[in-house]
């Protein structure tokens, strides 16, 4: 077997390597030197200076595996790959314990005055009082996001006997607390922290999380230390918190913008600040090389990879029968995640009908869960690893059939249940054509594209021009509408497709309406 490595990886991984093929390591590689070089490959491993191009997937007539070590597949032209039945694997936990290692630095710098002392001592001053510091016994840390990263930081913050405290709508409280940690929602964990870090990607939902309205709730003095992702703080804010003195002092590895040099936070005497370092140590790299080049390996040896990226380990043939009912399922879980404000205790799905006559349903099932855990999460839910995903988020996950599809050929059937309420969405193919043919029971005929509002609210005259209206003054044009209810008089469902994004304020502006129960919106 020929393996060509063409960014420079940890040696670690290349060795690994080394024992099961012919190793070639060329970086700095042009496009046709490695069209010519990718020919009689089996595998290539790459990190994210390297541009896998759909040309050089054409060339690569043998090649069975893409390793990319780290996590982001930017570089590399997934459809291409896929279409050529190339596995893409990754190493998304590389660098999990390299950043909450980090972000515990930043903790204790704060928290003992450390680059602040440093500086002061370099510029020729001794001034022991105006560093006072503070124990990290005793203090409530916040984690806002307890995934990989913020579970680690979790443990560290236990050993150094700190009340963890953590803020994660979507992961379920069991699966919090048996990590030891105690669950929160937002307001009181922004209201009893001392010490708040955020491991949280970067969303619609999480941009600006931390802004005037946040700090305003926070405890004086507070410290906040944001090692995720530039942009979930309002760099502003934390300005005008630093100032203030509400904020006591912060910590940023990342900013909205790299380098920031302009930003005035740099300027503030409380403001420490690292270069994006979360993720680089010397150990990061070589796990990122080893995880990436042992999932090449797996794949070449025809074993299951654990972090693949995309999906031709399933077979062609039950890829092809159930192609058409991919997107179908992705986006109803897509659709159906958008709607909740509580956590997913459990998730059962039901397929009706015609869909019973394919061989193998789990695909769908993990491209359904893939859809539902894929915008609250970071990276890496992939069509293999979601029913994982799910089970170590405490998520427990039935299937079920059915021979009865109501009025259509076959219906797929999502039950959610939460830790207050529950979603139902039913969803058919009809013909090529994805429909949402269904929302808590009020039936609707919805293509899952683009952005929808969804509002309920009483049924009775008016409204749908009072909510009309209220679009209109946030210059938002509906393209297409329609109402589901139960009974007359009752509670209605309005659907909306839009031609834009619906902000905020214009959602904001839809519940102000009087006789609106709940406006929620989803883009897909
Ligand atoms: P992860 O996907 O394992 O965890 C993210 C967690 O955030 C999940 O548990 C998810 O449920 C939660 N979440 C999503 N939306 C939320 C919301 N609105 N409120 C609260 N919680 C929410 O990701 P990870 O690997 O732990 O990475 C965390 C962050 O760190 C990401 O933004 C990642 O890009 C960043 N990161 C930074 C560096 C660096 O160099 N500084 C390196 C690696 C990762």
């Amino acid at each position: 077997m020929k393996v060509l490595v063409s960014d420079s990886l940890h040696e670690a991984g290349i060795a690994l390597l080394k024992d099961v093929a012919d190793v070639e390591v060329a970086t700095g590689l042009s496009n046709d030197e490695l069209i010519k070089k990718i020919k009689d490959k089996d595998a290539l491993l790459v990190r994210s200076a390297t541009k896998v191009t759909s040309e050089v997937i054409k060339a690569a007539e043998k090649l069975k595996v893409i390793g990319r070590a780290g996590v982001g597949v930017d570089n590399i032209d997934l459809n291409a790959a896929t279409k050529r039945g190339i596995v893409i694997v990754n190493s998304p936990t590389a660098s999990s314990i390299t950043v909450a290692e980090h972000t515990m630095g930043l903790m204790l710098s704060l928290a003992r005055n450390i680059p602040f002392a440093d500086s002061s001592i370099k510029s020729k001053k001794w001034e022991k009082k105006q560093f006072l510091g503070v124990e990290l016994r005793g203090k409530t840390l916040g984690i806002i996001g307890i995934g990989r990263i913020g579970l680690e930081v979790s443990k560290k913050a236990k050993a150094f006997d700190m009340n963890v405290i953590s803020y994660d709508p979507y992961i379920s409280e069991k699966a919090i607390k048996k990590l030891g940690v105690e669950v929160s929602d937002f307001g009181s964990l922004l209201a009893k922290s001392d010490f708040i870090t955020l491991h949280i990607p970067l969303t619609d939902e999480t941009k600006h999380i931390i802004n005037d309205e946040a700090i305003s709730k926070m405890k004086k003095g507070v410290c906040i230390i944001n090692c995720a992702r530039g942009g979930v703080v309002d760099e502003a804010a934390l300005l005008r918190g630093l100032e203030s003195g509400k904020v006591g002092a912060a910590a940023l590895d990342v900013f909205e913008v790299e380098p920031p040099f302009e930003n005035p936070l740099l300027g503030h005497p409380r403001f420490l600040a690292t270069p994006h370092l979360g993720a680089s140590t010397e150990e990061a790299q070589r796990y990122a090389s080893v995880i990436a080049c042992e999932e090449v390996i797996k794949v070449l040896k025809n074993e299951p990879p654990k972090y693949a990226v995309n999906m031709p380990v399933f077979s062609q043939e039950v890829l092809d029968e159930v192609r058409d009912y991919l997107p179908l399922v992705e986006n109803i879980g897509r659709f159906a995640v958008q709607l909740l404000d509580e956590r997913i205790t459990d998730v059962s799905i039901t397929y009706c009908g015609k869909i019973l006559e394919l061989k193998d349903l789990s695909i769908l099932t993990n491209a359904l869960l893939k859809g539902l855990l894929t915008p609250i999460l970071t990276e890496g839910v992939t069509l293999l690893n979601a029913p994982i995903v799910a089970k170590n988020r405490e998520i427990g996950v039935t299937e079920g059939k059915r021979e009865d599809s109501e009025k259509f050929q076959n219906m797929i059937v999502l039950n959610i249940k939460t830790d207050a309420n529950g979603l139902e969405v039913k969803g058919s193919l009809l013909g090529e054509e994805a429909r949402i043919v269904s929302v808590d029971g009020y039936g609707v005929d919805l293509v899952p594209r683009g952005n929808i509002l969804l509002v309920k609210h009483e049924d009775r005259p008016g409204m749908i021009g009072k909510i009309a209206t209220s679009l209109g003054e946030h210059d938002i044009n509906i393209g297409a509408m329609q109402v589901g209810r139960k009974k007359v008089g009752g509670m209605q469902l309005m659907v909306l497709t839009v031609d834009s994004k619906i902000s905020k304020e214009a959602l904001a502006g839809i519940a102000k309406i009087g006789g609106i129960e709940k406006g929620s919106t989803v883009e897909l």
